[in-house]
């Protein structure tokens, strides 16, 4: 068990997921001196990968330690822990298992904040939907009593909040849920950094289609939710709480 807490903890369903969406957000969070993690419920491999990483007779070869290796080195970009758990890619069940073995690293890191993927990617991978219903079972896990045989023996954590990332950019105002924006003008150039030591995915900073072309997508879309707060950057998290504002000095700017 680490002996400090890890306070702020989000989750995706693979490497590059947390980074594409709250990328700036988490080192913004690392930089102010809060401890901050990022856990991968899955290595994401198999995946199609970059022709530069394939050579000619490959067709089925694991490439786990190339994506394990990338997002190490992203975590370090962001000045955040990490921990790339082992549960399948492709077929991400919400299943007991991979809801006591997330329930397990929060009882270790004992996060106050747990950040997890919101919504559904249709057409792409059903993992991020998956990965949703894990963190919010696993939320729970962490603080069950009595269930201690499940979690390594650790003691019960509870955690405070459970915010969101919505995945589909037009979910700007999830039912139900209350919107806010974090100014990272000061970290999208970290964010970007992070992004681009994905080179498995084929991620490239001046590519202008494909998948290449995501990290550019990405930073229009923070330079948009950015210009809608007035300030050069944001990224849009959720909470299934509203928000307490006390101080309406906030309105008169
Ligand atoms: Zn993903």
């Amino acid at each position: 068990m680490s002996e400090e807490p890890i306070e702020v903890v989000a989750i995706g369903a693979h490497p590059d997921d947390v980074e594409l969406g709250v990328g700036g957000t988490l080192a913004k969070l690392a930089r102010s001196g809060i401890r901050t993690g990022i856990i991968d419920l899955t290595t994401a491999e198999p995946t199609p990968l970059n022709e530069k990483y394939r050579s000619p007779d490959d067709h089925d070869e694991d490439y786990a330690d190339v994506r394990l290796a990338e997002a190490q080195k992203s975590a370090k970009i962001l000045g955040v822990e990490r921990i790339t758990l082992n549960l399948p890619n492709r077929r991400l069940f919400d299943t007991f298992e991979a809801r006591c073995t997330l329930a397990t690293i929060f009882r270790q890191w004992r996060p106050k904040i747990v950040i997890a993927m919101y919504g559904k990617t249709i057409l792409a991978s059903p993992d991020h939907n998956q990965a949703q219903q894990i963190v919010e079972a696993a939320t729970f896990y962490s603080r069950l009593t009595k269930w201690e045989k499940y979690f390594n023996h650790l003691p019960v954590h509870r955690i405070k909040s459970l915010l969101y990332f919505p995945v589909r950019f037009i979910d700007l105002h999830p039912e139900n849920y209350t919107s806010f924006f974090v100014d990272i003008s000061d970290t999208i150039d970290i964010k970007e950094e992070a992004i681009l030591v994905y080179k498995s995915q084929g991620f490239e900073p001046k590519a202008t289609q494909g998948l290449r072309h995501f990290p550019s997508v990405i930073m229009e879309w923070n330079r948009n939710l950015g210009s809608r707060i007035g300030v050069e950057y944001a990224e849009h998290l959720v909470t299934p709480k509203p928000l307490r504002l006390d101080d309406f000095s906030y309105f008169m700017q």
